[in-house]
């Protein structure tokens, strides 16, 4: 093989499957082959940039750093042309021809997915060039390596199977590539509808784009983050968003800000509309992007915003920083924790006018988002009153809508001083609780904390405003006020009452520190409350949670003495077996919604049991 003539190479299985695809299907957003073949160029620039930092055997040292773009409408041929690194013809083979198989794999594999939305986000998959193909009839690339000894080399293809590699004429640095458009593309051989598509995807890049004879610059060349908001549309939002995450879910909302004291700061932050990140999100690890003057200094970092605002995305850049810095120069700058507390505020804020502003979305936010909330609010007392304000709970009389703290206390009675909870597994069970009885029958509102996080939540949250916050477990109430349209039911006999707690002591022994009367009760027959007025319930479940050696808190076992159910239980033969498994199982149903219970299930075979007397004694 010499060096004058030129040579076939296959593609590859799967480039040869894409490209078919491309070139095969009709996409409604070909355009974006533009915006790949320029982000390709803008790299090739940046590289050459970075070479030249160091080395200064280059070809054409002093040529500027640019990407010239010509269109021939006759010819229908469109021509990209920069003067970056440029590849040698090992280079051209490896980056064009062969590098691309897994990447081709993945991107496949994606498109099969009907809802990716593939034009967005082919650059991800590192096969951005072959987009060219959804548009092209024939692609040659010539380049021209930046090193003086390199040949310039050139590669044509056609989309079909193979592609050809050969000598080239071109003395100057970079890469030229020249598209012959279809005949139903040859809208991209008119000069306005390039501008078009460089204003929409690559305004942008950092280096001068030019079209046609004139001198000026068609692109912005500044990053979006650093352009001024009035000039970014919502489209270019989403598009950018879409680029660093490849979520294709669009964002709930962005942040765009920049500051010149107490930092200097720009930034570009974005709550994604999931708390999970899809498969194939770019981003595999939570952190902000860190940009000192427009340069990547961190892909992933952590230190720019609490651990519990880690499902922000985005872009921080700060001139501040100093360029060129290792990750521990930049911790101990001292700018990070400024940097932090300024974004911190700013998404705290960008939250509280989403609640404002717009109920609906917040809620969606807080469905999804609640949780990191809930753990900021345990995890950072110091920032407790900028979060407290964004929590969202359910109530015992609003438990289908979410009400903030801010509600909960303008719905309060006169007279209240607290604000009451209760804790348990989910909402529809707590709901039942007996602790709730007399509340519901004064017509208090109660909120419902029955996520796994609420727990932890609590050990952060006692106050709100002047308000303390009360389990109502552990609630004092005044039972002199009798609820109003209970008729009130008869209380059983002192002495009958006696007799059945200490029928209820032998039989559950040391599992309850007490058995006692209660006049809280309304609905329910019994309840369970704490012996010492001291434990903290909240605790216990975050034991239990944490599968911390976790063992049934002994507590007392309060009874409704006017309860049907114990005026009958007390009928049967004291001591007998079924009165006994009856004690039991109203033992095991106070565990039960009190969300205490080791193993649910082990009450099954008495239930049975309880039924099969319920039977005979009807039929018999
Ligand atoms: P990606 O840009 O993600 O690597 P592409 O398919 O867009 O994937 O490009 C493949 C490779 O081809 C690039 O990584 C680069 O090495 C090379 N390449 C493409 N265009 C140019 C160019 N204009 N100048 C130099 N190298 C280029
Ligand atoms: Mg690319």
């Amino acid at each position: 093989m010499t060096d004058t003539e030129s040579q076939q190479f296959s593609f590859k299985a799967e480039t040869k499957q894409l490209l078919n695809i491309l070139a095969h299907s009709l996409y409604k957003d070909r355009e974006v082959f533009l915006r790949e073949l320029l982000s390709n160029a803008s790299d090739a620039l940046n590289r050459l940039r970075f070479e030249m930092v160091t080395n200064h055997n280059v070809l054409d040292p002093s040529a500027e750093l640019k990407i010239h773009i010509t269109a021939d409408k006759d010819s229908r041929i469109l021509t990209i042309q920069d003067t970056g690194i440029g590849m040698t013809r090992d280079e051209v083979i490896e980056n064009l021809g062969t590098i691309a198989q897994s990447g081709a794999r993945k991107f496949l594999d994606a498109t099969r997915d009907q809802k990716v939305d593939f034009s967005q986000v082919i650059g991800q998959f590192g096969v951005g060039f072959y987009s060219v193909f959804m548009v092209a009839e024939w692609v040659r690339v010539t380049s021209h390596s930046f090193n003086p000894e390199a040949e310039a080399v050139s590669w044509f293809a056609t989309g079909d199977d193979s592609y050809e590699i050969g000598p080239a004429e071109m003395s100057e640095r970079g890469t030229k590539i020249e598209i012959k458009l279809k005949e139903d593309a040859a809208e991209f051989a008119e000069e306005y509808r390039v501008k078009n598509v460089i204003h929409k995807h690559s305004d942008y890049i950092g280096f001068p784009i030019y079209v046609g004879e004139s001198k000026e610059a068609v692109n912005k060349q500044t990053s979006l983050w650093r352009t001024s908001k009035q000039e970014v549309t919502e489209e270019q939002y989403k598009e950018f968003y879409r680029q660093t995450t490849l979520d294709f879910e669009e964002p709930l909302t962005h942040i765009h800000m920049s500051t010149d004291a107490p930092v200097q700061l720009y930034a570009l932050l974005f709550i994604p509309s999931k708390a999970e990140r899809g498969i194939f999100s770019l981003r595999k690890d939570d952190g902000l992007k860190l940009y000192s003057r427009n340069i990547l200094i961190d892909e992933y970092n952590k230190d720019l915003l609490p651990e519990y605002l880690r499902f922000v995305q985005g872009v921080v850049d700060s001139e501040d920083l100093p360029l060129n810095v290792s990750r521990e120069t930049v911790q101990s700058s001292g700018l990070m924790p400024k940097l932090k507390k300024v974004l911190t505020n700013q998404v705290i804020k960008e939250l509280e006018n989403l609640a404002k502003n717009n109920a609906e979305k917040y809620h969606t936010f807080w469905q999804e988002f609640g949780v990191y909330l809930k753990q900021g609010v345990a995890a950072a007392p110091a920032d407790a009153d900028s979060i407290n304000p964004l929590l969202r709970f359910k109530t015992n009389l609003n438990p289908e809508a979410w009400s903030s703290l801010e509600e909960y206390v303008s719905r309060m009675k006169e007279g209240q001083k607290e604000i009451y909870y209760i804790v348990g597994e989910d909402p529809k069970s707590v709901l039942r609780s007996p602790h709730l009885d007399y509340f519901h029958s004064q017509g208090t509102e109660v909120l419902l904390l029955t996520g796994p996080m609420d727990s932890f939540m609590l050990m952060g949250l006692h106050k709100y405003k002047d308000f303390d916050l009360k389990n109502v477990a552990q609630a004092d109430v005044d039972t002199s006020k009798k609820p109003k349209e209970e008729t009130e039911a008869e209380r059983m006999p002192e002495s009958d009452f006696g007799g059945l707690v200490d029928q209820f002591k032998k039989v559950l022994g040391e599992r309850v520190t007490d058995v006692r009367a209660s006049n809280r009760l309304v609905q329910s027959v019994a309840r369970l409350a704490d012996a010492d007025a001291n434990t903290n319930p909240e605790l216990q479940r975050v034991y239990k949670y944490l599968g911390k050696e976790y063992e049934i808190p002994k507590k007392v076992l309060e009874l409704n003495p006017s309860h049907g159910i114990l005026k009958n239980l007390l009928k049967l033969e004291l001591g007998s077996e079924l009165q006994n498994i009856i004690i039991e199982q109203i033992y095991d149903s106070a565990l039960l919604v009190e969300g205490l219970h080791p193993d649910p299930s082990s009450i099954a075979p008495r239930v049975q049991q309880i039924i099969e007397a319920a039977l005979t004694r009807k039929t018999g």
